[in-house]
């Protein structure tokens, strides 16, 4: 999808915004749900989406939600940093499938990086298995609690 059009209701983060789909929790406050990455390029890659918008990417998101949205994204970063230690962080997020977009609802990527260490490839290979996740996200759950 290009960087500009139509908002799909229907996207894999909406659902899960709607519980239609389930996700692995971090963190959710009035305006950020956050959730582990089921495709994680690091261990701890998780994944922040603003609540009540249809912004397919940063440029749309309306500028009076960005700040109390960022404040989320940030908290979740702290929460990740602390709880894993690495030795980096990546906070990311593409816009446009030309960028690497792949889910068309506003998210932020937190990616823990270790020195020295290759990231996994984005968005591919398959889905880990929630036994693996969880003990990661329960960490992260701690760290923000
Ligand atoms: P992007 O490519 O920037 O749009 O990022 C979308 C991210 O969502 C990718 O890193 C995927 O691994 C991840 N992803 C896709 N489906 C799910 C899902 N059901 N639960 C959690 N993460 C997902």
């Amino acid at each position: 999808m290009a960087l500009h059009g139509t908002y799909d209701p229907d996207n894999i983060f909406a659902k899960i915004l709607r519980g239609e789909l389930p996700c692995i929790k971090v963190y959710e406050d009035d305006v950020a749900l956050a959730f582990m990455d089921i495709f994680p390029q690091s261990e701890g890659h998780t994944l922040v989406i603003p609540k009540d918008v249809t912004a397919r990417n940063f440029l749309e998101m309306p500028g009076d939600k960005l700040g109390p949205y960022m404040a989320s994204v940030q908290k979740v970063a702290q929460g990740v940093a602390s709880a894993l230690e690495p030795d980096g962080l990546l906070v990311t997020q593409f816009n446009g499938a030309p960028a690497g977009q792949t889910v068309f609802h506003l998210h932020f990527h937190i990616i823990p990086r270790g020195e020295g260490a290759q990231l996994k490839p984005h968005a591919s290979g398959g889905p880990r298995p929630a036994e693996e996740l969880e003990p990661i996200a329960e960490k992260i759950r701690a760290a923000l609690a």
